[in-house]
């Protein structure tokens, strides 16, 4: 299972990469040995943290405001959506094949038959080789997993869940509307099917300790989950969060206590669990800190190096 890399450092072989973690362009060439490249779709979903069904006003980060797509106008179908994303990875990037990502708001919230179609849509485009679908882990009934494992016989299926915390006293901060059984419940339903599941974490919340998210990972890293994406907590303007941060209640982590963090949470990970994400960045007319999340590259390059300085690699410490 591990490797001798640079004489000095064993790895997990089945990477087939020189990366400290088994990032996700690695697994899809380990996978379907081509380059694979996701495709964001918004197919107009709304979210049941924000129409009341779960709770109002969503999540204290959300702007609510969906894709540049839904804000530019009309939203062009799925079709389109597909195609243009696929020319233009086609073109820039050498893409050979794509996963269709319902991304935007949640991608399961809806009748059955609606979200057939919808997914049908999308695995009907030449290219496709299958979907990864974001949603909530109060927003996954049996009927929408029964859907998503006859796809998972022929096709290859995500689904991710946005998680965050497993503190249910964060949950309740966050305004997430759901607790962590919720999403407990949620894994065990999902596990068995053939579906992937992918989970996201963040990193810096009001109120959680180093402890605390260490502790988020320990139990990610003994469930049944193949994917998980991390990035740091974001201030926008317009969110219960940013109005936080710009009144000085709460302030946002440093790169150096993010970076520490996410090496971490990567060494307690085990090697097989596929790493989606480990930056992100908010709208930039709307974007308020913090200020070091803008340059994604110069934290990944921080991540490399802390873990490169630490001598470890994602499941170093695994299971200890
Ligand atoms: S679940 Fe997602 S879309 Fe819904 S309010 Fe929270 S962050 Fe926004």
């Amino acid at each position: 299972m591990s490797e001798i890399n640079q004489g000095l450092i064993l790895r997990p072989a089945f990477w087939n990469n020189s990366k400290r973690y088994y990032d996700l362009k690695s697994f899809w060439r380990n996978q379907f040995g081509c380059k694979v490249y996701k495709l964001p779709i918004d197919a107009g979903f709304t979210c049941p943290n924000r129409d009341g069904q779960a709770a109002v006003g969503g999540c204290i980060y959300c702007d609510g405001r969906g894709s540049k797509l839904r804000q530019a106008g009309p939203l062009p179908s799925v079709t389109e959506q597909i195609r243009k994303g696929m020319a233009y990875y086609t073109v820039h990037r050498q893409a050979g094949k794509f996963i269709a990502y319902f991304q935007t708001f949640t991608n399961t919230y809806g009748n059955i038959e609606h979200l057939k179609n919808l997914y049908d849509e999308a695995l009907d485009q030449p290219d496709v080789l299958g979907l990864s679908i974001g949603t909530r882990p109060d927003c996954v009934p049996a009927a929408v997993l029964d859907l998503l494992e006859y796809y998972a016989k022929t096709r290859h299926i995500w689904l991710e869940l946005g998680l965050q915390s497993i503190h249910d006293r964060t949950l309740t901060l966050l305004n997430r509307g759901h607790s962590r059984e919720t999403f407990l419940d949620a894994v065990s339903r999902i596990q068995g099917r053939g579906i992937h599941l992918c989970v996201h974490i963040i990193v810096g919340l009001p109120g959680e300790t180093h402890e605390d998210i260490l502790e988020t990972a320990r139990i990610l890293a003994g469930l049944p989950i193949q994917g998980i994406k991390i990035h740091s907590l974001l201030a926008l303007q317009g969110t219960e969060l940013g109005s936080l941060y710009e009144s000085g209640a709460i302030s946002m982590i440093s790169k150096e206590e993010y970076v520490t963090t996410v090496c971490d949470i990567l060494e307690i990970l085990p090697p097989e669990m596929v790493i989606q994400r480990l930056t992100a960045d908010g709208y930039k007319d709307i974007f308020l800190g913090p200020a070091w999340a803008v340059n994604k590259m110069g934290v990944l390059n921080n991540i490399d190096g802390e873990l490169k300085r630490r001598q470890t690699w994602q499941g170093f410490r695994y299971g200890k």
